[in-house]
């Protein structure tokens, strides 16, 4: 990865936390490279996070000589690489109101037609498991199964994936805002689900809408 790339992965993760995604050091972010992935490293906050101390690494774990150690999070990054190919980043944080619905142990569903960006009528929630550890990735790679783009942790946080590390950043925010309008829903006597029909028109739509591909959230109003 050049150091043009490391530093837009740099400046997306400063982003990340800007927009109220993530604070201080916490969440997470990572592309898929030829090699494996290139990941965040733990602890340091973005704010005064390097180019050069993204740690380069394999999906198995094997980090380059010289590198830092990588995001606590490299096992839930990398099984989703190995399980899904069509996934090239992943974002991974504690934003609020996912977090809400993830520590209610509530799935996200179609509440607004907006889902259409997580690939999924119902953004799933991964059983809950240590954060860092094998189990969690293993529970993160069966709520990844299909075509879904994003899911929720239980009583942890949220994760997205994109084609793209951008996209995977749209579809962070929109799971963010989309469980913010689900908490707001459940706060005034719930909400109206859109309906198996209703959300195939919608992907037809965005499918038909020339340059829309899944991970990207560009809304087509
Ligand atoms: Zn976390």
């Amino acid at each position: 990865m050049t150091f043009k790339q490391r530093k837009a992965m740099v400046q997306a993760y400063r982003h990340m936390i800007e927009t109220g995604l993530g604070t201080g050091s916490s969440g997470n972010l990572s592309q898929r490279t030829d090699a494996g992935m290139i990941i965040t490293p733990t602890g340091i906050p973005a704010a005064t996070l390097e180019p050069s101390q993204l740690v380069s690494m394999t999906l198995e774990g094997v980090v380059g000589e010289g590198e830092l150690l990588p995001s606590s999070e490299w096992h839930l990054h990398a099984e989703i690489y190995a399980a899904r190919p069509d996934i090239n980043a992943l974002v991974h944080c504690h934003s609020r109101y996912a977090t809400i619905l993830a520590c209610a142990h509530k799935p996200l569903p179609a509440i607004h037609y907006m889902i259409v960006v997580s690939g999924v009528d119902e953004i799933p929630l991964a059983a809950y498991a240590t954060f860092g550890t094998a189990g969690l990735a293993a529970s993160a790679v069966s709520a990844f199964a299909g075509s879904g783009m994003a899911c929720l942790l239980a009583n942890h946080g949220q994760v997205a994936a994109g084609v793209d590390l951008a996209g995977a950043l749209r579809v962070a925010q929109e799971v963010e805002e989309l469980a913010a309008i689900y908490y707001g829903c459940l706060a005034i006597g719930g909400g109206e689900v859109l309906s198996a029909d209703a959300m195939a028109e919608v992907r037809e739509a965005f499918a038909g809408y020339g340059q829309q591909r899944q991970g990207d959230s560009t809304d087509p109003r």
